[in-house]
């Protein structure tokens, strides 16, 4: 399961302090000992973690904390309201271009699940908020990746904008967003190419992807199970191309936390959803509050 070790090393320690009636200064510095050692073996960012460990301490050493009536209850809410903020407080939702159609550019390496996210969004549009979306086939160059969308559009029977793979992904873009407008999609969404590594080429197609179509959401597909692997990529993907948000995949997994908590603070973009299995309806909004109680238990 997703973050057990977390859960179980917080658990311990806020339990541990929960019984104590009125908690001292040095308990709180024990508390947070324990938190951040949590916290680095679930692969949390060093200065996320470091800056996490400084604000809790200060807000919980105060005296209006230590000398309140429930102060280990106090030091717990502190806990969940940092870590809520930590993965970026407020949950964020999709935005929508003042003229239709809106465009999403879906971006990522190869495997985070890109093409089938994209798939599951257009699911996620049509069924919860009601919209026309289309999807647009631009990974030309994984082979059977114009096929799997064409796949997941059959089943989900929302129409996917293909022109093979021989044409440019720019230009398929472009007529892509065109048919959109003509067949009155007020949705957009392109698959464009991932490869392994992120490396100038693929930037660069993506920067002249993104020119063209001007998308009002760029969302990186990232693994959730790849840690800290998944912030690096975050960092250069949003150096690149000014991401809007990101989708991390595979929370249905036993991925220990890492990425969840620290891409946020690391990238300054929201996490907007979660994958949380291979079915083309396991995509969730994400909620921070939500997040956090749940890791707290
Ligand atoms: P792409 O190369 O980034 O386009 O990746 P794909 O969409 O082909 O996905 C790679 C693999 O990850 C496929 O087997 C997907 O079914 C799987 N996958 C994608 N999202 C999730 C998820 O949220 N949970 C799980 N368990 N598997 C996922």
């Amino acid at each position: 399961m997703a973050f057990e070790g977390l859960s179980e090393r917080l658990q311990a320690a806020m339990n541990k302090m929960r019984r104590k009636g009125k908690i001292s200064e040095a308990d709180v510095k024990e508390m947070m000992r324990e938190v951040r050692l949590a916290l680095l073996e679930a692969d949390v960012n060093f200065k996320v973690v470091k800056e996490f460990v400084k604000t809790v301490s200060e807000r919980s050493i105060g005296e209006e904390v230590l000398e309140s009536l429930s102060p280990s209850q106090q030091v717990i809410k502190i806990v969940n309201e940092e870590l809520t903020a930590l993965m970026g407080g407020e949950q964020s939702t999709i935005q929508t271009a003042p003229k239709s159609p809106t465009v999403i550019m879906m971006v990522g390496l190869q495997g985070a699940g890109k093409t089938t996210t994209a798939g599951k969004l257009a699911n996620y549009l049509r069924k919860n908020q009601n919209r026309r979306p289309m999807l647009v086939a631009a990974d030309i160059y994984r082979p059977a990746a114009i096929q799997q969308l064409e796949t997941i559009g059959e089943q989900l029977d929302i129409p996917v904008f293909s022109m093979g793979n021989q044409v440019s992904p720019v230009e398929i873009a472009q007529k892509g967003i065109e048919k959109a407008k003509e067949e009155h999609r007020d949705f957009v969404i392109i698959d464009t190419a991932g490869r392994l590594h992120i490396d100038e080429t693929l930037m660069t197609e993506l920067t002249d992807i993104k020119a063209l179509a001007n998308p009002t959401e760029i969302f990186l597909v990232v693994d959730a199970m790849t840690g800290q692997d998944a912030v690096n990529v975050a960092e250069s993907f949003n150096e690149q191309l000014d991401i809007t948000g990101v989708i991390l995949t595979k929370l249905d997994g036993d991925t220990r936390g890492g990425a969840a908590l620290s891409i946020r603070s690391v990238t300054g973009k929201p996490i907007k959803f979660t994958g949380q299995g291979e079915k083309l309806d396991a995509l969730e909004p994400f909620y921070p509050e939500r997040m956090a109680s749940r890791i707290l238990g």
